[in-house]
């Protein structure tokens, strides 16, 4: 078997099982006033120390959620309904993941004004264009780090640096789910006053995310309840999930750089192969992570093609997970042309991806279009 969509979900590491099976027995809930409340209580402020200190913060910023979603729609709507009552602008990048981009409609529909910044003809979002469409009237500016569909990179660091010069009480929004691990950053780095990350793309288990909340930042829950996690996210908090996130944290934040290289030194010969294909091509520059790498296949529709491997067992993704086979807005947007946007699969590895799967992958390609397209007669 060979996977490569590790941008729509990862498998777990042996360290998030271990973390899994280590917090079985801690039953207790960590609101409990006696002992065994107290040591779930451990178990989870010890995961927020060590998520802190991958981010270079301290852990009264990190707010454990049941997923990135969650951290967005809270990050997005709890600024809105906070900074947002004079100011009724919000900034976002066109290409945002939906659990984003559906936040910033719906408070459109609301009576907010809202600003899609859309990637130029040459597939580029610049610091310049994220900083100018902010003025006064701005409470939230959200951007991704990493694209999902095609692994771009925005130049957040340069852009929210900007943005904090001309307008300090802006909030900057960073959803880093796809670059937390893989991509060196941290709080101070990004310079955003909340990030959102996602457990199961860091090998970690699924219903695990995390907020960062900038020490002075408030924003207003969206779950209300018995007020755990300093009120900002009530409901009792998940010991066995956040434990296990916190072994992968552990296992994955060391040697991003040897791993980003090792991704860059893949992604290369993924490219280099690619390219002898006739009629393959794909869609990457230095501006896009090494993680995730968009191939067009010429006259075969993705699904197709991501048949053909599921059938060999290798796993791509067409477009995103979360499109499932509507055609992107987002590559749309990148100005994937009509007939890319039909044949086109994300695939997406780590680290430890072996050019040997690559090259299995780069021959089924072949075989796809010898046998596909000499059905259709292409
Ligand atoms: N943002 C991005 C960029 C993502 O790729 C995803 C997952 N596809 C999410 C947010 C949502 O994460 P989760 O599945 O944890 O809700």
């Amino acid at each position: 078997m060979i996977y490569l969509d590790n941008t729509a979900t990862t498998p777990l590491c042996e360290e998030a099982k271990a973390g899994i099976a280590e917090a079985l027995d801690v039953f207790g809930n960590p609101s409990s006033l006696h002992r065994m409340g107290l040591n779930a209580q451990l178990m989870v402020d010890d995961a927020r120390k060590t998520i802190a200190s991958t981010l270079k913060t301290t852990p009264d910023c990190i707010f454990f959620t049941s997923c990135a979603t969650e951290s967005n729609n809270t990050a997005i709507f709890g600024t809105a309904a906070t900074y947002g009552r004079r100011k009724k602008k919000i900034v976002i990048s066109g290409i945002e993941h939906p659990s984003a981009a559906r936040c910033a409609d719906r408070l459109e529909s609301d009576g907010f004004e809202v600003v899609r910044i859309m990637p130029d003809e040459n597939g580029i979002i610049s610091a310049d264009d994220i900083v100018s469409a902010v003025d006064e009237k701005t409470c939230l500016v959200s951007c991704m780090l990493v694209n999902n569909e095609n692994g771009y990179i925005l130049p957040i660091p340069a852009a929210f640096s900007a943005i904090k010069r001309k307008y300090p009480d802006v909030i900057l929004h960073c959803d880093a789910v796809q670059g937390f691990l893989k991509i060196p950053f941290n709080a101070k780095t990004l310079n955003a006053d909340l990030i959102s990350i996602s457990g199961h793309k860091i090998f970690a288990p699924k219903g695990v995310g995390v907020l960062y909340v900038r020490k002075g930042v408030r924003i207003a829950p969206l779950i209300l309840g018995g007020n755990q996690e300093k009120g900002l996210r009530s409901g009792t908090e998940n010991v066995i999930l956040i434990n296990s996130l916190k072994r992968a944290v552990e296992a994955y934040s060391g040697d991003i750089e040897k791993r980003f290289e090792k991704a860059t030194a893949l992604k290369r010969q993924l490219l280099s192969i690619i390219d002898d294909i006739d009629g393959a091509y794909c869609h990457t520059s230095d501006n896009h992570s090494p993680y995730i790498i968009s191939i067009t296949v010429e006259n075969i529709k993705s699904e197709t093609l991501l048949h053909f491997l599921e059938e060999r067992e290798i796993y791509v993704s067409s477009g995103s997970a979360c499109s499932k086979g509507k055609k992107s807005d987002i590559l749309k947007a990148f100005r994937y042309s009509d007939k890319a946007l039909d044949s086109t699969v994300r695939v997406s590895i780590t680290a430890d991806t072996t050019t040997e799967e690559l090259e299995t992958l780069c021959r089924e390609i072949i075989n796809a279009k010898e046998s596909l397209c000499k059905i259709r007669g292409y």
